[in-house]
């Protein structure tokens, strides 16, 4: 009973400040949702000299009558601990009909724990479906920028158009994150984020080789090479202090999912690329997806447990599409190098794991949704070209597990619907491509839409030699160029349509915007088609 009490007295001075500003019904409201959950080493009384809200606000992984409201207090983004006291803390947040605030919804307050790096992950519930809903967050005299969510529609509900971006590979050092920026501009229900949201790598300072051309960073990572869970925060933080992607996040919902770099580059389940001990590695796995989770706006089922993160996920469109967010990094099978055919061909290998492979089966098999996205990360493709006078593809796409890709082409084509689209990145270059069966006449079974990066490769060079040698060796491939940007995507009952867009440049502010292919399948008839 004394723990109880102390916890009450403590609920109720800890709000009182807050109480001077949000009123009293408000403050009742809070000790309401902290009452019996506030720890006993609170910071009841919390100030700042400066905004704790450096890193921004996001939502993500929406429902029917919620999402997921995101923030992490940092008030010295770019410190090791950010600036805050081992403490943890209350933190206000207010939902609204309106962008200025004025019709508050639902309110609350949340801890943010210095156990997760004074992160917030508000988990809503109780909103109506298919509209837009504003959110904010504050603590002492501080309030956060203002950001838009939007719940999805009721899973039986008709929609008549969903509009979404699809991007990742954000490099922070090789271009500005002027594709957010227009991102942020774009009307969209919702971004899928396919990863590389950072990356790993200590600075490279000076003049450097880039696509055979010298280069010099933008700006430069903090610190070396990420190996710990402050690395890990702090090169989020850096990443997050960036307008543009901030501004991103404000903007709409996320689905978000890791690739390589948020761990390490072309890691695979328990490897790196360096030959690590796998028990030595998933300690710095398991610090880096905790550093992941903190930083995006999942749910509290996605937290981190025993060194596993659940990421793979279903999202319903009404009863026009179903979104399959794949995890290919966490129970893909060991990498082999790609002139080895019998590894790269065997059956024993996947890309997906057993167990997400007949999750997507089974959603992929549900006849309910208009249309099939699956969300991932590397290219289905299977991309060759010509090198030294062989012909090669990537062992770290699906090209690297080829049974995997079979069976999941085997399986769009048996359930026979021809409404699968797939969408992914990580190439660095846009690429638009029907997907056949290797060595086998079995038409066009889907298309993929493989969105570049927002700056990782500097500025490109548009359709280059690489892209001329694969598509000499891509027969189904459309389209391929070496430019910055995202694609955004259209889905309509007749139509899910991919418009690529490019941005002339990233190292200068300001790049310009323009399409560059837009390609559309048609309901029931796999394979692109000019739109
Ligand atoms: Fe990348
Ligand atoms: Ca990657």
């Amino acid at each position: 009973m004394a723990t109880l009490n102390r916890r009450r007295f403590l609920a109720l001075s800890g709000l009182s400040a807050m109480g001077a500003w949000l009123g009293t019904a408000s403050v009742l409201a809070a000790e309401r949702d902290a009452a019996g959950l506030l720890p006993r080493n609170l910071w009841t009384s919390p100030r700042f000299a400066s905004s704790p809200f450096t890193v921004g606000v996001a939502s993500g992984d929406p429902t029917p009558d919620g999402a997921v409201l995101w923030t992490r207090l940092a008030p010295q983004p770019l410190e090791f601990g950010s600036g805050m006291p081992p403490r943890p803390l209350l933190v206000h947040w207010e939902v609204a009909a309106d962008p200025q605030m004025r019709q508050v919804v639902q309110h609350g307050a949340s801890l943010a724990h210095p156990e997760l790096g004074h992160a917030v992950h508000v988990e809503l519930a109780g909103l109506l479906p298919a509209r837009p809903y504003w959110y904010r967050f504050s603590v002492a005299d501080h309030h956060s920028a203002v950001g838009m969510t939007r719940t999805l529609p009721a899973a039986d509900a008709p929609v008549d158009l969903l509009r979404f971006a699809v991007a990742g590979c954000q490099h922070y050092e090789e271009g500005h994150f002027t594709a957010w920026r227009h991102i942020a501009e774009e009307p969209l229900d919702f971004v899928f984020h396919y990863g590389d949201y950072i990356y790993e790598g200590a600075s490279q300072p000076g003049v450097r080789s880039m696509n055979g051309r010298p280069f010099t960073n933008l700006r430069n990572h903090v610190g070396e090479q990420t190996y710990t869970l402050d690395d890990y925060r702090r090169r989020y933080a850096q990443y997050k202090t960036d307008p543009d992607l901030q501004a991103a996040h404000a903007a709409a919902p996320w689905f978000v999912t890791f690739d390589d770099h948020e761990v390490d580059n072309n890691w695979a389940g328990a490897q790196d690329q360096d030959g690590t001990p796998s028990e030595v590695f998933l300690l710095r796995r398991a610090q880096a997806f905790q550093a992941y989770y903190e930083n995006m706006p999942l749910r509290r089922s996605a937290l981190p447990r025993n060194g596993h993160m659940q990421l793979y996920r279903r999202a319903r469109f009404g009863r026009l599409m179903d979104l399959h967010v794949l995890d290919t990094r966490q129970y893909r099978s060991r990498q082999v190098p790609i002139a080895d055919r019998t590894q790269v061909e065997s059956p024993a290998r996947s890309i997906v794991g057993a167990g997400q492979e007949q999750w997507l089966f089974d959603g992929l098999a549900d006849r309910a949704p208009r249309w099939h996205t699956i969300a991932h990360q590397v290219s289905l493709g299977n991309y060759a070209r010509e090198k030294d006078g062989v012909i090669v593809s990537s062992d770290d796409q699906w090209s690297g597990y080829l049974d995997s890709r079979r069976r999941l082409l085997e399986h769009i084509q048996r359930t026979g619907q021809g409404n699968v689209v797939t969408a992914c990145g990580d190439a660095h270059r846009h690429y638009a491509s029907d997907l056949v069966q290797d060595n086998r006449d079995s038409g066009i079974i889907s298309s993929e839409f493989l969105a570049t990066s927002i700056t990782s490769g500097a500025d490109g060079q548009g359709e280059d030699e690489f892209a001329r040698n694969t598509l000499r060796h891509s027969p189904h491939l459309r389209a391929v160029t070496d430019k910055r940007g995202y694609v955004l995507c259209e889905v309509t009952d007749k139509h899910w349509i991919g418009d690529m867009k490019i941005l002339d440049q990233v190292m200068q502010p300001g790049g310009t915007l323009s399409r560059w292919r837009r390609y559309a399948v048609e309901h029931g008839r796999p394979g692109l088609q000019e739109a």
